[in-house]
């Protein structure tokens, strides 16, 4: 089941009166601000008929940032990596990823240059363990026949023990992931999308469906887990991105109406306008 019902707006408190508590890590540094661009699109749009899901929008993603991309449902959030990741074509405009065009590359192309992707919906395997499962990530999906005949044990497998410390999974290794909780499945996910150790992460909402303390454990563990790793994560939710963005782009109705750092992002009066449902843009 995909979790779909969350809050169209977060609380007006959520977004703060100017308070900029501290964050460790997540801050929008010159020398990310001045690294050279991982992923790049260029007047890109995807029209659905008359709808323009995704329009016009020009984006810069940095090396080693993680950069949020926030709007309300049907922004084109989720569309944005659909055409990131050629899962669906273009209508115009360019993707570049580390400087190169990859439009109309095929999705197994853009996984091969090392794009990751976790979905809003699960594509664990519900009857492999969390072992087998991040094992299957390091491995790659094609190579089933290596774990059936693999004298390999991915309970044994260093990196792969690891990740499941990392992930908070330690005790769970042994657990077919049907019978993880759903933020536990939400975890081993993103874990399955590092152990490929992609150059670029995308996270489609990563918190949905999450009880507060889970939300809460999951900025922890991203901003533990992401380190370097360029890391795209698509939220609806506000309070949530202030805590991990290095910077947070705004979408509305396919297109980025602001960007900044989470600080002034969240003292943006047209985003608040946008947030609190005030102005429709
Ligand atoms: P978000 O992820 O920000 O909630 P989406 O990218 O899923 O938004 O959707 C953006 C808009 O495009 C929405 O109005 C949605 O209904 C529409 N849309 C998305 N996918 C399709 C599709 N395959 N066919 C038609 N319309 C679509
Ligand atoms: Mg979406």
């Amino acid at each position: 089941m995909t979790p779909t019902s969350h809050t169209l707006y977060p609380s007006s408190s959520a977004l703060g009166e100017g308070s900029s508590e501290s964050r460790e890590e997540g801050v929008w540094t010159q020398e990310i601000a001045n690294a050279s661009p991982a992923l790049r699109v260029v007047n890109l749009t995807k029209r659905f008929g008359g709808l323009a899901a995704v329009d016009n929008l020009n984006l810069t993603v940095r090396r080693g940032a993680t950069h949020c991309i926030i709007g309300p449902n049907g922004a084109g959030k989720s569309t944005f990596f659909d055409l990131v990741t050629n899962v669906q074509p273009t209508t115009a405009g360019d993707v570049y990823f580390f400087g190169e065009r990859i439009n109309g590359l095929p999705p197994y192309r853009c996984s091969g240059l090392g794009i990751a992707r976790k979905f809003q919906a699960p594509t664990l395997f519900p009857e492999l363990t969390a072992a087998e499962n991040l094992f299957l990530g390091k491995v790659g999906h094609l190579s089933w026949n290596r774990l059936l005949r693999t004298r390999e044990i991915p309970a044994a497998d260093e990196e792969v023990t690891g990740l499941l410390d990392r992930l908070r999974l330690a005790e769970q290794g042994g657990t077919r992931a049907a019978e993880l909780s759903h933020g536990q499945q939400q975890w081993l996910e993103i874990g399955v999308a590092l152990m490929a150790r992609p150059r670029l992460l995308l996270l489609d909402e990563p918190t949905a469906g999450m009880s507060p303390r889970e939300t809460e454990a999951t900025a922890e563990l991203l901003r533990e887990l992401t380190g370097g790793t360029t890391t795209v994560i698509v939220e609806h939710d506000l309070a949530f991105v202030r805590r991990i963005a290095d910077i947070i782009t705004v979408m509305h109705r396919g297109q980025a109406v602001a960007e900044g750092s989470p600080d002034e992002i969240a003292q943006n009066a047209l985003v608040r306008d946008v947030y609190l449902g005030r102005k429709s843009l």
